[in-house]
């Protein structure tokens, strides 16, 4: 069954803007994208859709907690980072299973009701793994490995997440997140890698997020320091009064650091620490409203730009988030790196590229993220203000102008050929 997917504007993203465009999808992949009088004209009956908007891929998110959508109430904490992530771990044991269940569906529709059609969600529940897989939403899910020291992995943790992996649901692809420097110890966190790397899987680690993280791996002190040895956790940091590197000088000491990998945050990289990440092939997941609200630091997305590191774009999960629409996150990040002093011409298409082929490229998704023949037929569109004569090349601007001031709506969601929501 084919439809005709048309618009004003089209945006394959990996090729130039269409104006009055189309694109053909044959059952879930893309059969063709091109002008819409070309199309119609070589498949003459098809069913055609038409949305009043910009037609673009589906956002691709490169960082997410779709189990923490329910602890919403926790993003106007206004506490930093340390004291809101124990907030969050004390509320942990209240909920059961069918509330995380609850609470990753009910992120996944916000994301797909906002134009998001694949996620990186870190998971430590699995339970959230079926209704993820259900739902249909690409991307990778991965089991996160955290307060552990080598005594809790030997006994229990290690078993745990080996059991986690074997009964993962078919239908969604798993990876592994050690989850940070400060909450698994060194060799957990090389034993943790070293089993995805056995099993051929992606890994997706916390790096740099905090000023107490980067003190932490430095000196082995400050408030995760109290907090592990309060837990009765034996951490080498600790021991050795830290290793007087940076969090990305640590894990890529360790080993860690590789194309299989893609690092959430990476807010405090100097330029060094930039460098090995681009050395690496490590795409960070830039969170910038997470980082603002757990007041961590602004991620150095301007340095990126200039320096041609690639990123994805993530909005963490909701404890930490106004929203879970990507696009108003690209928007923010874009804000940001204005205020850093990068005001390029290519600002606009670089923070639209990073939220669609950025995520797909941190997830090393070989299709997502575009509009192209062969591919996913993952679309999203949205209504912008004064569409009506937009030039097409101005499109990545009009969207991030209307997504920063919520004038944005998402006017349908295709999900491997399937309308998974449309606006009312
Ligand atoms: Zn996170």
């Amino acid at each position: 069954m084919q439809t005709l997917h048309s618009a004003p504007i089209v945006l394959p993203v990996s090729a130039e803007p269409i104006g009055d465009g189309a694109v053909l999808v044959d059952g879930d992949r893309v059969a063709a994208v091109g002008p819409r009088a070309e199309l119609a004209a070589a498949h003459p009956g098809v069913r055609e859709r038409r949305w009043a908007g910009v037609l673009t891929p589906g956002l691709v998110n490169a960082h997410a907690h779709l189990q923490y959508t329910d602890f919403e109430d926790l993003n106007a904490l206004g506490q930093p980072f340390p004291v809101w992530i124990s907030q969050l771990t004390a509320r942990r044991p209240s909920f059961t299973e069918a509330m995380w269940c609850e609470s990753a569906r009910r992120g996944v529709n916000l994301m797909l009701d906002s134009g998001t059609t694949a996620v990186a969600d870190i998971v430590t529940d699995a339970c959230v793994l079926a209704p993820t897989a259900r739902s249909g939403i690409g991307g990778i899910s991965y089991l996160e490995v955290v307060f552990q020291d080598a005594r809790s992995w030997s006994e229990s943790g290690r078993t745990r997440l080996l059991d986690q992996l074997a009964a993962a649901p078919a239908g969604r692809r798993v990876g592994v997140s050690p989850h940070t420097p400060f909450t698994v110890a060194g060799a957990v966190f090389a034993d943790a890698v070293a089993i995805a790397r056995d099993k051929g899987l992606r890994i997706h680690p916390h790096v740099a997020e905090s000023p107490a993280e980067s003190r932490y791996v430095a000196e082995g002190t400050g408030p995760f320091a109290e907090t592990m040895a309060k837990a009765g956790k034996a951490m080498e940091l600790i021991r050795d009064g830290g290793s007087g590197l940076t969090p990305t000088g640590y894990l890529d000491k360790l080993g860690v650091l590789g194309p299989d990998v893609h690092a959430a945050h990476c807010v405090h990289c100097d330029a060094a620490d930039r460098a090995v990440l681009r050395e690496r092939g490590v795409y960070p997941a830039l969170c910038a409203r997470s980082n603002k609200i757990l007041q961590s630091g602004q991620p150095p997305v301007a340095d990126y730009l200039r320096e041609g590191s690639p990123f994805g774009i993530g909005t963490d999960s909701l404890a930490s988030s106004p929203s879970l629409d990507l696009l108003e996150e690209a928007a923010a990040l874009r804000e940001l790196a204005r205020a850093q002093g990068y005001h390029e011409a290519d600002l606009d298409r670089r923070i639209f590229e990073a939220a669609t082929l950025g995520g797909a490229g941190a997830m090393a998704l070989a299709d997502a993220g575009r509009i192209e023949p062969g591919g996913p037929a993952d679309l999203a569109a949205f209504a912008i203000p004064g569409l009506a004569g937009l030039d097409p090349a101005d499109a990545y601007s009009a969207l991030l102008d209307a997504a920063a001031e919520g004038a944005h709506r998402c006017l349908v969601t295709v999900l491997g050929g399937t309308l998974v929501h449309r606006a009312a």
